[in-house]
């Protein structure tokens, strides 16, 4: 997996969440040391704290979908990947990608493809359970941590994302459009060395689920 967070410093919005927290917890020391008129210094704070909430949710959540982002995946498949062995429990990720998606934006156009994107979202995010973790983790390509699950279970709601794509009535402009999506899924297991493992192993099973004809699921 790349580790975007050495690159992610240029954009003005784009702190590590554990950064922001830092700022947080310095910043009422900081309001109370400037030279504010004292009646003013609590409506100060609570401008600054409403400030840093929208800071922290903007650096977690993609602007498209309102999933999360790929960062705030990063840190929290780590984090269930290392609770899942310590604690030996069920674990189990997936990736999902949109079959020929680009045909998608090159056909009806790139206002489309975000629509697209925005009702796969809502569909993956209605199937799973709270608990579960739904992630966009790249253009069109979606991850599901979850949680106390072995991989046999996980695709019972996988395979009813799957099916709920490829008939839902996709609709823009007038326009019906079919649009399918293929699935990796690896689970935690004792051959499991690492989280970069449990990412492969669900990279290797979509890349096996598009060979073998797309819109299906596969497991690794
Ligand atoms: P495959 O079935 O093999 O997955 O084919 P594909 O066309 O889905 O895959 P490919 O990687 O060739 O194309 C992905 C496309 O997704 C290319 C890119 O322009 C488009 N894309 C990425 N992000 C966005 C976005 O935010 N909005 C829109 N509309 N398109 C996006
Ligand atoms: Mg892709
Ligand atoms: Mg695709």
């Amino acid at each position: 997996m790349e580790d975007r967070r050495e690159n992610s410093w240029g954009d003005n919005f784009d702190f590590p969440p554990s950064v922001l927290d830092e700022i947080q917890k310095n910043i009422e020391d900081i309001i109370l040391n400037f030279d504010i008129p004292e009646g003013n210094k609590l409506d100060v704070i609570k401008k600054i704290n409403f400030m840093y909430s929208q800071t922290r949710y903007m650096s977690v959540t993609d602007p498209l979908t309102g999933l999360y982002n790929r960062r705030h995946f990063e840190d929290n498949l780590e984090r269930e990947f290392l609770r899942a062995v310590r604690y030996d429990n069920n674990l189990s990720f997936a990736i999902i990608d949109v079959d020929f998606f680009k045909k998608v934006n090159d056909t009806y156009g790139h206002s489309c493809g975000d629509y697209v994107l925005k009702e796969v979202a809502y569909l993956i995010l209605q199937t799973f359970r709270k608990t579960d973790m739904v992630f966009r983790y790249g253009g069109e390509e979606f991850a599901v941590i979850i949680t106390e699950t072995p991989i046999e279970k996980a695709v019972i709601p996988l395979e009813r994302l799957r099916k709920s794509i490829s008939e839902y009535p996709f609709s823009y402009n007038g326009t019906k459009i079919k649009i399918t999506v293929s699935i990796g899924v690896s689970e935690v297991n004792k051959q499991t060395e690492s989280v970069h493992q449990l990412f492969e192993n669900a990279d290797k099973a979509l890349y096996k689920a598009k060979e073998n004809g797309r819109n299906q699921i596969s497991l690794l």
